[in-house]
This record gives structure tokens, sequence and C-alpha cells, in this order.
């Protein structure tokens, strides 16, 4: 489908300047706002608190770097310089003296999976363990923080880098946790552990006989052993209680607290079933959402007709949940080769990849959505899946015109060169995990081949269509930590500082706009750059103190930089010990 017809044309005009057009208007808001508390000092309310003696990157370039700032209300009052700051100090406020300290607004991750981190932390960490002893030893401190008789489950282990790398058995385990069933998945996913309770729970007998493709392994007295590989893992897996309400409740916030940890005050959460949106909201409800989330709706016809019913819903609950948005999936991922692509895998002749969803259904939801006044995020990885995501956007744009869509591809990971200047005409954001490059690189080049690698991960070419580029780690995929992708979004290299000058370092982005994909070009994507994403007057004060400068720290140390406090509408969430 082409651009014929004049209503195309009048979004094809629009949709490139929606960003810059934003940004000027912003301007002027700010302009007026940074100056009313300077000129009517005497007749303001005083600030609940001031940040001051710090060097403060404000990502507002009508200030970009300054000494203090004030918060009243949850957002931001004045921001400027200390005696600025000062003159509007009251009995009650607080004064936050940072002793040169570095600031930036608070970050966002465009696209991390919240309830998938609950589940992650949820779980004991077994990986890195050097005994069987030690495996132990985390489970039964583990069982030291649960009722009994709840599940415990971990995940990581490898005997091979025990000093007996036989398979372990269930005794030591059973002995140190009796009262609660413990189900532990190897390293690979493709063999578990079990101790007693969990057998018994399972009916797991002597006589319980290997499954096909499975297997069982027993003790010398016959009795079976612990150990359920590959077909038989189900046998124990199949007990475990799915996790009840307050349970994914408690994952959630768990989760939105590890963000805190990192800088993070808000996450794009990249698709959430019905019944964790439910949660969300019933968190908000009760003021208990310290964070912003913008989460997207799971592609669930149901959730998506009952959302369209309601309508867009920003900033409830004190602006801290939108829903507002759809995600999608194009295709798979490139580790699996699941990423569809226009030719054949190089290291897989017979094999260019696979479509998740038919193209018709993308078209469907996303012309559904933009007569419902919401936005799609498609996952596309390959270069034919964001080829047909693109074809899907550019076909609902022409049968429903819409200026201001802000239509979102997550990940654009590799894309036919022809193609990139695509995103800018359509006004289509890319919405990519910089940390993606660095984990991938060591194979990607076999997956794709040399002559298809200029077009992976290419920040810089889409960039300079004139497009923004919000960043993200897809935790836990990834890890949360957003300084990983802002490493790797300015070096191209791993932490190891390699490959020496980084992997196709013309794509490299400049730290001014790896800042701004943290803060003000996730705000954009999501909606909301009127209240987040910059130290901005009138803007919600979201902010990080970090203990090392990383605008200006020398490329190889910005990953020793430590998070020193995470504050969420004027309120710490996090403080380091
Ligand atoms: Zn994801």
């Amino acid at each position: 489908m082409g651009f014929g017809s004049g209503s195309a044309m009048k979004v094809r005009l629009l949709v490139p300047n929606a960003y810059s057009q934003i940004m000027i208007m912003n301007r002027f808001v700010r302009i007026a706002l940074c100056l009313a508390p300077l000129s009517l000092a005497g007749q303001q309310l005083p600030a609940d608190l001031i940040v001051t003696s710090a060097r403060i990157y404000t990502v507002d370039e009508s200030h970009p770097v300054v000494e203090a700032f004030a918060v009243r209300g949850g957002r931001v009052a004045f921001v400027g310089d200390a005696r600025g700051a000062l003159t509007l100090r009251g009995p009650q406020t607080r004064v936050l003296d940072l002793g040169g300290r570095t600031v930036i607004p608070g970050m966002t991750d465009a696209h991390g999976h919240v309830s998938e981190l609950g589940q992650t932390l949820a779980i004991v960490d077994l990986t890195g363990a050097s005994s069987y002893d030690e495996i132990v030893a985390r489970v039964a401190a583990k069982a030291k923080t649960v009722a009994p008789g709840v599940w415990i489950e971990g995940h990581g282990w490898d005997q091979n880098r025990w000093a007996d790398t036989h398979f372990p058995s269930h005794e030591k385990l059973s002995a140190a946790v009796p009262n609660n069933p413990v189900l532990l998945e190897r390293i690979d996913g493709h063999a578990n552990l079990a101790n007693k309770k969990a057998m018994d729970a399972a009916g797991v007998t002597a006589a319980t006989k290997d499954p096909a493709g499975g297997r069982i392994e027993h003790l010398a007295d016959g009795s079976p052993s612990g150990v359920f590989v590959d077909n038989a893992q189900p046998i124990t897996q199949h007990v475990v209680p799915v996790a009840s309400h307050e349970e994914l409740k408690r994952q959630l916030q768990n989760a939105i607290a590890e963000t805190h940890r990192w800088g993070l005050t808000g996450v794009h959460d990249a698709g959430e079933p019905q019944n964790i949106l439910d949660i969300y909201e019933e968190l908000g409800r009760a003021g208990e959402i310290n964070s912003r989330i913008y989460a997207m709706i799971g592609d669930d016809s149901t959730a998506i007709m009952k959302a369209f019913a309601r309508g867009p819903q920003s900033a409830m609950y004190g602006g801290t949940l939108w829903i507002r948005s759809i995600k999608l999936y194009a295709d798979g991922a490139m580790g699996s080769r699941g990423a569809a692509l226009l030719e054949p895998y190089s290291d897989d002749p017979a094999n260019s990849g696979l479509l998740k969803s038919t193209p018709a259904h993308l078209l469907d939801v996303a012309t559904r959505a933009l007569k419902n006044g919401f936005q799609v995020c498609i996952h596309a990885i390959g270069d034919r899946g964001n080829r047909v995501a693109l074809d899907a956007y550019e076909s609902a744009l022409a049968a429903s015109p819409t200026a201001d869509h802000r239509f979102r591809i997550e990940h654009a990971q590799n894309l036919h060169y022809a193609d990139i200047p695509r995103f800018a005409k359509l006004g289509v954001i890319p919405s990519m995990q910089a940390s993606h490059q660095t984990s991938d690189m060591y194979w990607v080049g076999t997956r794709l081949g040399v002559s298809r690698l200029p077009g992976a991960y290419a920040w810089r070419s889409l960039l300079n269509t004139g497009i923004v580029i919000p960043d993200g780690s897809d935790f836990p995929v990834e890890r949360v930590n957003p300084l990983i992708s802002f490493h790797a979004a300015v070096s191209r290299q791993d932490a190891n500082n390699w490959p020496p000058g980084g992997w196709y370092p013309e794509q490299r982005m400049t730290r001014d706009e790896a800042l701004k994909a943290m803060t003000i070009w996730p705000a954009f994507a999501a909606f909301q750059e009127h209240d987040l994403g910059s130290l901005t007057p009138g803007k919600y004060a979201d902010f990080v103190v970090l203990d090392q400068d990383i605008m200006r720290a020398p490329v190889e140390t910005i990953l020793s930089t430590h998070v020193i406090s995470t504050w969420v509408g004027g309120k710490m969430v996090y403080e380091a010990k």
C-alpha cells in the first residue's frame, strides 16, 4: 500500500515534525515556569526539598547543567543556582547538600518486563555456586524467609563447577529444608533437583517409571535421587502451584524496588496480561506504585477490547500508571533464529526465521488502535519482521490518518537499509536496547553475515533521520542496570572494553544522546514529555544521585558508577547502604 491519497500525504507531513514541534512548545512552557519562582519568590509557598551543591544534568536545553533545584508538591519548582533555590527555603524545607555529586533525571527503562523480573527475583539464584553445599545453604537461607509448606524454586545449579561433577542427590537438601517443597532447575533448564517434600507432593516413588524422552535418577537403594532429566521434569514441575494474586502483587512490588536500586524511576512494561494489569490498578488505587509504570497491554483480544472500551488512560493514580498502548509481536529472536529475515540466516541457509503474527493481525490491531487513541508497540528483530511491522503501520495510517500516533517498533534490531528512513517518514519510534548490541556482537555476525551488519543496532543511521531512540534493557533478559545500556550506547564495547575502538563504532551515540535515550526520549515515546524526562519546572521531581559524573568520566569507568539515591516525585525511594 502506497501513499497515494491526499489524507495519507497529510500524515506524512505532520508526523516527522511531531517531536520537534512538541519540544519547541515545551520550551515556551518551561521558560514561563522557570521565571515564576524568581519573580514571585516572596509570594511563593516554600519548597519541600532543595537540592544544592551538585552537578545537575537537567536534560533541559534551556539550562542543561545547574547546581541546584527545588521541589514542591512532588514537582520541580525551580532549577538554577543555589541562591535562587534557597529563596524558596521555609522552616520545613529539607535542604540536601550533595557535596558535588552528580544528579540526572530519573532514568526510564523503555522496554522491561516487570512481572517477569518479579518472578526471577522470587526464585533462588543458584548461578555461580561452586559446591552442592553452597546450593543447599542458599536454599536454606530462603527457607528462613517463607512459611512452612511454601514452595521454593531455584535456578542455575551446575555440577560441572563442583569438585564432584556427578549429579547431586536430594538427601542433604531434604535434611536442610524438610518443611518446604523445593525444586531447583539446572543452569540449562534440562534437569531439576527436587527435595523429599517436593517428590512426596508429586507422588514420586521408586516405582515411578521414566517417561519417553526423560529419566529419573536413582540412588543405590533404588529410590529416586531427586534429579529429573528432560521429559521427566514435568513430573515434579506440574505440582508447583501457580503464584497467588498476593504473591504476584508482592513480586511486582519487589521488581519495582529492584529497579529503584539501579536509578530507574519508570519502566515501560513491555506487555502484560490482564491479571497483571489488574494488579497494577489495585496497587495504584492503594497508592502503592512508587514509580512511573507505562504498562503495555499484551496481545490478547479480550484485554484489548476491554481497554478500547475504556479508552486510553494516562497518569492514573497520581501519575504512576499509564495504560494506553498495545504490545504485538512480528517475529522471534535472533539467538534462536526466530527473527524473520528477508534473506536466509548466513549460518542456516534453509531458514529465514518466522513471523509470530500475520501481517493482517498487525494491521487490524494497529487500525483499531488508531481509532481508539491507543499506541501500538510491535516487537520486531529481523529485517523482515521490521519491514512487516512498518508496512502494517503504513497501511493503518493510510486508512486512519493520525498526526500524533507515536507507533513504536520494539528492538528494531536488524534493518534493511531501505527501511531506515521509513521510521522518520511514518513517525515510528524505534525503541531499542543498546545492551543487546554488546550481548549479541560475539555471534550475530555468523547469523547475519558481514553485509547485513551495517543495518544492525543502527543507532546513528536512525538518529541521522531526525528521530529519537528510547533505550531499554529488556530485563530480565538483560540485567536491570540502565548504565550497561548507557555504556554500550556510547562505546559499542563490552565491560572489558572489547572490541578495541568499539563494534561498528560509527553507530555510537554521544553521551548527550545516550542520556536523553534514558530520560526525555522514553518520556516522548510514552506521551509523558510534559510530566517526565527532564528536570524542568512543572515536571515531576524524579531524579537520581550518582557517585560519578557519567557525562565526563572516562568511558571505561562508567560501569563502576553507583547509584547513591533514587527519588520519585521528590520522595526518596532508594538509598545505598
Ligand atoms: Zn521484551
